[in-house]
């Protein structure tokens, strides 16, 4: 397993050098683990003078799979836009051509009064939103800004997918679905827009291929509904990028807590860029207070989506599951009654229980 470290900034470093502890024991275990270290965001550009260093490019390329922490930061707030951090991660997830974006949102019993939802609603919670992540309405062409012929100004887009993007990312939902619960639930427009039609029709097509996944069909602002009204009907959810993109960020507040949500972006082979979806909290950066519980638990999802490896996967969030019930939290996520522990020492207690 080749594996690009891409720690970045903030806190990145310290929650990606829990996530290497992890890796170590699964290394020691015999698996063939070989980790190189690069630099993107802001260490990029302090390192290279550009947030996504062709060094990096060329590390990520040749990788079998990314495990990135965060990027940003307010140094680098005043830099022109092409040098800022963020762009070094726009700019990774287009060369590796990662299309597909998974985002597990699921509550664990220990946390279950984090979320702002009644406990009921969200106990037991355990659903996967796959967004596609290169196509729609913020890619499609022609957009702009323009004046009618009486001079008002408009705006306009393009929300536009042809028949093979929306095929491999029903292809990723579907082989998702084969390795959870079996049912997956396609979000679209189609009383409304004929992309969605389109998007339906594809779906129902691949569905096909898929006879043990239980395939439904729900319209986005029902879905936006559904979420919060019983959102454990859910398995796995299949989006396009601009309702994923909302619905994605819906679901993970259900959790209630940000630093305990990984994610994955795959390309067409199953290599894959593996993150936290939180940011680079410099608001705590280098004061061991960081919640790392989302970057090892993407380690975990690198096991299962990039190396075909459940077993290393399960073994992973169970370690997490067993850290949490034996009461440590990091301030983030801390209650009355737990133990108070900072970044480095969640590192061990999960490595300690893997
Ligand atoms: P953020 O996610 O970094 O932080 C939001 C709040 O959540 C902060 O109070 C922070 O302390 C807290 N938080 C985040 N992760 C945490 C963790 N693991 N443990 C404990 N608390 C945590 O979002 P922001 O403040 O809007 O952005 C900060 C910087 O991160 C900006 O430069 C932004 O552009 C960047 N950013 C990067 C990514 C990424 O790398 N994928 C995503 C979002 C924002």
């Amino acid at each position: 397993m080749k594996i690009a470290v891409l720690p970045g900034d903030g806190i990145g470093p310290e929650i990606v050098a829990q996530a290497v502890k992890v890796l170590e024991v699964l290394s020691k275990e015999g698996r063939n683990i070989d980790l190189e270290y690069g630099e993107i965001g802001g260490a990029g550009y302090d390192a290279a003078g550009d947030p996504y260093p062709a060094a990096t490019s060329k590390l990520a390329n040749e990788a079998d799979a990314v495990l990135l922490g965060a990027v940003g930061g307010y140094r680098y707030d005043t830099l022109p836009r092409p040098m800022r951090p963020e762009q070094g991660l726009l700019r990774i997830r287009k060369d590796l051509g990662l299309f597909a974006n998974l985002r597990p949102a699921s509550v664990y019993p220990e946390l279950v009064s984090a979320s702002t939802l009644r406990p009921d609603v969200v106990a037991g919670l355990d659903i996967l939103i796959l967004r596609e992540l290169t196509g729609d309405i913020y890619f499609g062409q022609p957009r702009g800004l323009r004046r009618t012929a009486d001079g008002e100004r408009e705006g306009y887009d393009t929300m536009l997918y042809s028949e093979s993007e929306i095929a491999r990312i029903a292809h990723v939902g579907f082989r998702a679905a084969m390795k959870r619960d079996r049912r997956l639930c396609s979000v679209d427009k189609a009383n409304v827009l004929e992309t969605s039609v389109l998007w339906r029709d594809v779906v129902t097509e691949i569905g096909k291929e898929y006879p043990e996944v239980e395939l439904s069909h729900m319209y986005v602002d029902n879905a936006a509904m559904q979420l919060v009204r019983n959102p454990r009907q859910f398995d796995v959810m299949l989006t396009g990028n601009m309702f994923g993109d909302i619905l994605s960020d819906e679901a993970s507040m259900l959790t209630g807590s940000i630093g305990m949500l990984p994610s994955a972006s795959l390309d067409a082979n199953s290599k894959g860029l593996y993150e936290p979806i939180h940011g680079s909290a410099p608001d705590i950066a280098g004061q061991n207070l960081a919640n790392t519980l989302a970057t090892i638990l993407s380690v975990a999802m690198m096991l299962r989506y990039s190396f075909d490896d459940e077993d290393g996967a399960q073994r992973i969030e169970n370690a997490v599951r067993k850290t949490l019930a034996d009461g440590y939290r990091t301030s983030d996520i801390f209650q009355e009654g737990t133990r108070k522990v900072g970044t480095k020492e969640m590192g061990d207690a999960v490595a300690a229980r893997l």
